[in-house]
């Protein structure tokens, strides 16, 4: 395949609705393509999307390709893999990124068997080497210890999963414009081994942490139970709510419904108060997109400290009882001011 080809997105939508990380992804490809000066298009998936298609160009897509048919309302694996095969051999992209979601993890590693190229899971950056017109695919590895960043010289397209949260979406821009190209759909290629039965929820992980604002989160460095149990009072005063490092959900301080991090959630909240947390590659890849990282480490060097906008050195044993105390006592004033 032939260099300066478009950059492509695989679009995502839950009951014909965009789902917000198409947005993420978008904001990904954009710069990706800007880089390569080539087109952004995204391949959107469902029934009922066409009419959805406008919001990805609102969000930074050139060309939308839709994929519009009732066999195609919820995912399986087969019939999508097949069309998107299609439509990837007949217009030839030269990079394919998908969310890390289960659709994205599902269906990416059966695209790159079937069009014979790589793929590199759970990104957390993207970029172009611009002498090579390269992707360069950034990823933790090693369990965590470094960040690998991955080429894909020799097959194309260039294919990523990455990390749901890694990056804030574009505004939409009602000014933007761009094609909507519909599919033809081959009733033939909508065969499947698989049928849903009915689909059921999984209520116990709910989505408090990723959809908070605020995010007062602790780490082996707190220490005791004890002092990571203040969590849930300070984040009660500070109207935010508790994350977890592995650590701590290992240490059995809060269960993984707080556990942020690779292998918990990705947040974006506006403010993500780290203490006590050293700041990993798999932790910081669950919260890179925070807007603002406040971070509490007694030791100078931590890793944490890189990525906080604010840091400060010191015990937590000595920080968070005092700052407990200021919280409540504020809150106090407040209530005595009502
Ligand atoms: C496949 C894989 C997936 C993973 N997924 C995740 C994940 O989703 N989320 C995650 O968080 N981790 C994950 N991990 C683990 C990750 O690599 C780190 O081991 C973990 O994030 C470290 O947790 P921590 O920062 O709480 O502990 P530590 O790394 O032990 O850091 C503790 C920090 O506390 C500081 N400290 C100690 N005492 C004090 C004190 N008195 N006052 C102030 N500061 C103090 C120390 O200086 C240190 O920086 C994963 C690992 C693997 C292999």
């Amino acid at each position: 395949m032939s260099a300066g080809r478009a950059v492509w997105v695989l679009g995502e939508q839950r009951n014909g609705s965009i789902h917000p990380v198409s947005y993420e992804l978008l904001a990904w490809g954009r710069t990706l393509a800007d880089d390569l000066g080539v087109g952004l298009e995204c391949i959107l998936v469902g029934h009922g999307v066409a009419e959805e298609a406008n919001q990805l160009i609102m969000r930074g897509a050139d060309r939308v390709y839709c994929l519009d048919h009732r066999g195609l309302e919820t995912f399986r694996v087969d019939p999508y893999a097949r069309l998107i095969e299609m439509l990837v051999r007949e217009h030839e992209p030269d990079i394919l990124l998908a969310a890390a979601t289960t659709m994205g993890r599902t269906l990416m590693p059966v695209l790159a068997a079937k069009l014979h190229t790589g793929l590199t899971a759970d990104c957390t950056g993207l970029s172009i080497a611009l002498e090579e017109r390269l992707l360069l695919q950034t990823r933790p590895a090693i369990g965590g210890n470094v960040l690998a960043t991955i080429k894909t010289p020799s097959h194309r397209p260039q294919m990523a999963t990455v990390h749901p949260k890694s990056r804030r979406p574009l505004p939409a821009d009602p000014s933007r414009s761009g094609d909507i190209e519909v599919v033809e759909i081959d009733q033939a290629l909508l065969a499947s081994r698989v049928s849903r039965l009915h689909f059921e929820p999984d209520l116990t992980m709910g989505s408090s942490i990723q959809d908070a604002e605020l995010i007062v989160a602790g780490g082996r460095g707190l220490r005791t139970a004890k002092r990571f149990a203040d969590l849930f009072e300070i984040a009660k005063l500070l109207r935010g709510v508790v994350g977890a490092s592995r650590c701590a959900v290992d240490q059995g301080w809060a269960s993984y419904a707080h556990q942020v991090g690779l292998s918990g959630k990705s947040v974006s909240p506006t403010t993500y108060i780290a203490l006590g947390i050293s700041g990993s590659p798999n932790h910081l890849a669950g919260m890179s997109s925070a807007e603002l990282v406040i971070a509490v480490n007694s030791d100078p060097d931590a890793p944490i400290f890189q990525v906080a906008d604010v840091g400060i050195v010191a015990d937590l044993a000595e920080f968070l009882p005092a700052w407990l105390d200021r919280l409540r006592k504020q809150a106090g004033e407040n209530e005595g001011a009502r």
